[in-house]
């Protein structure tokens, strides 16, 4: 039986509502206008979800007008029709590479999500500082950190941070990049420059608990003593940083110091 109970959200700033999916703790982000209108990031993670998100923000007299993707991974390109039909912006470079890679994102979603609609992200124009849509300012961190043409979005003082600055996962790089920590230290110093602006009050990361301003700092901070020791090759475990009691999050880890490995290294 599929379940249209609406979803619990949680209102971490004043307008900004945040829903936990109980597959990888990954959030779904409401950033409302003052016409009801709301901007819906990230939306996750099942069909039962994604109704239940809809009948939760129809239950407060919202509607969702916009939506915008993080980055081109499966679990953040998700869409339902109770959600409506609204244009789902994304970078012109995420947009792109969920479009080349639409087969294989959709086999990735199969046994969690079956059925949902991945396709359709619209490309923000190169550049675009800001979302374009009717409710409060919304300005684009863009950066390839993660996945190509990852990008945060700023609104109404909570940074919707994407796979970045979780409590839960260590950073996970994109390895198909040239530089990968290059990349991911990249991505940090742009996350880095948006938690000093005054306005910030939360970070919402996308899988994980939001967090002030502090707790995000502490958080850029065991990240950056991550990417160290991966660089310097310096082995790493629970007792250095706790994210990586997780065996997923563990086994991810392993997997990147074996790809950063250097040839012939064994
Ligand atoms: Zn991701």
């Amino acid at each position: 039986m599929t379940s249209r109970a609406p979803r619990a959200l949680v209102e971490v700033a004043p307008g900004v509502l945040v829903a936990t999916a109980r597959r990888y703790t990954t959030t779904s982000t409401a950033v409302v206008g003052d016409d009801a209108g709301c901007l819906l990031v990230d939306p996750a993670l099942t069909e039962a979800e994604l109704r239940g998100l809809a009948a939760a923000l129809q239950g407060r007299g919202l509607r969702v007008v916009a939506a915008f993707s993080t980055h081109p991974h499966w679990d953040h390109l998700l869409w339902h029709p109770a959600l409506g039909q609204v244009p789902r912006w994304a970078t012109a470079r995420a947009a792109a590479v969920a479009r080349a890679h639409a087969a294989e994102l959709r086999e990735q979603a199969a046994d969690e999500a079956p059925g949902l609609a991945l396709e359709g992200l619209l490309a923000l124009p190169d550049g675009a500082g800001h979302v374009p849509w009717t409710g409060p300012p919304t300005a684009v961190v863009a950066h390839d950190a993660h996945a190509p043409g990852h990008a945060a979005v700023l609104a109404r003082g909570v940074l919707v941070a994407g796979d970045m600055l979780s409590d839960l996962e260590v950073p996970l790089l994109d390895l198909s990049a040239a530089d990968p920590l290059g990349e991911y230290s990249t991505g940090l110093d742009r996350l880095a420059a948006a938690l000093r602006r005054n306005d910030l009050r939360v970070v919402v990361p996308g899988h994980g608990r939001p967090t002030d301003r502090d707790g995000a700092l502490a958080r850029l901070d065991a990240d950056r003593r991550y990417l160290d020791a991966l660089a310097a090759g310096r082995p790493l475990d629970a007792n250095q940083d706790a994210r990586l009691a997780d065996p997923w999050t563990r086994g991810e880890h392993e997997r990147q110091v074996r790809a950063l490995r250097p040839l012939g290294s064994g």
